[in-house]
């Protein structure tokens, strides 16, 4: 069953940067998919599209049954269902991890603090950092705060994550932690979507590696495929 569809999709920046060219792609619910290609070639612009951080001009794109145009609504409604992590964390760093879970705007006012800081501290035991709640994302490594960011997209409950090169600004001996992670919530059926070098994930979980280049998909292989042809 499709989850997200890309149908003839392309974006230009500015009038004449085109940088996704006619992307067809459909994502089965429950899928991981690892995305990988060189520097530039349009990776994270194509996931930026799912959340609608970035818009296309052409084709269509449909997440979970919403069909994404300027409509407001339509965007609200994705943004609930799809949760991000980028390379640099964007944790508030004037707020304490707990703050930074329980004061997402997407959050704030929707209900008892008390019920937040609960369902926050759930998500945080999940990414084992729940004894760093109130502890300010500086004090923490790098590996620690990615886990908290991962931790505040889990709150929403999303049906499907994102991640822009999660562990490219980590140390190498905290990749495997955020990895561990990562892994974790794969086993729970979440669709996963990861625009990474780092082939630890691809080769743990991933059922699909798309390699894009200069704006287009150009090669879609199962890992076992993709590690045997290099
Ligand atoms: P990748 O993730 O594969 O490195 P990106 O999707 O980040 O590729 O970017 C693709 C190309 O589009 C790059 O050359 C980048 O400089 C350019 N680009 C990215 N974002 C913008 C933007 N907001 N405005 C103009 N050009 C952009
Ligand atoms: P990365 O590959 O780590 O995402 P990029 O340089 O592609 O780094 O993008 C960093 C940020 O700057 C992104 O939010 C992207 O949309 C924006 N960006 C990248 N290139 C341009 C550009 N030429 N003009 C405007 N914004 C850009």
């Amino acid at each position: 069953e499709p989850i997200i569809t890309f149908n003839k999709v392309n974006k230009w920046y500015g009038n004449n940067y085109h940088v996704l060219r006619d992307i067809d792609l459909t994502v089965t619910k429950g899928e991981r998919i690892v995305v990988c290609g060189p520097s530039g070639s349009g990776k994270s612009t194509l996931i930026r599209c799912i959340n609608r951080l970035e818009e296309h001009q052409q084709g269509n794109l449909t997440v979970d049954g919403v069909e994404l145009t300027d409509d407001v609504k339509a965007i609200d409604d994705v943004r609930k269902k799809v949760g991000m992590v980028f390379q640099q964390f964007n944790l508030f760093p004037h707020l304490t991890v707990l703050e930074n879970l329980t004061l997402s705007p997407m959050w704030v006012g929707k209900m008892p603090k008390k019920d937040a800081e609960e369902k926050a501290m759930e998500q945080l035991k999940r990414v084992r950092i729940a004894e760093q709640a109130n502890k300010y994302p500086l004090q923490l490594s790098g590996g620690q705060q990615q886990r908290v960011a991962i931790a505040r997209a889990l709150c929403l409950k999303p049906k499907i994550m994102l991640f822009d090169e999660p562990t490219s600004a980590l140390d190498p001996e905290m990749i495997k932690e955020v990895l561990d992670v990562m892994v974790e919530m794969a086993s729970h059926g979440i669709t996963m979507i990861c625009v990474t070098h780092e082939m630890g994930f691809a080769k743990a979980v991933a059922d699909r590696v798309i390699f894009m280049d200069q704006g287009q998909i150009v090669e879609q292989n199962t890992p076992t495929e993709f590690f045997n042809n290099p």
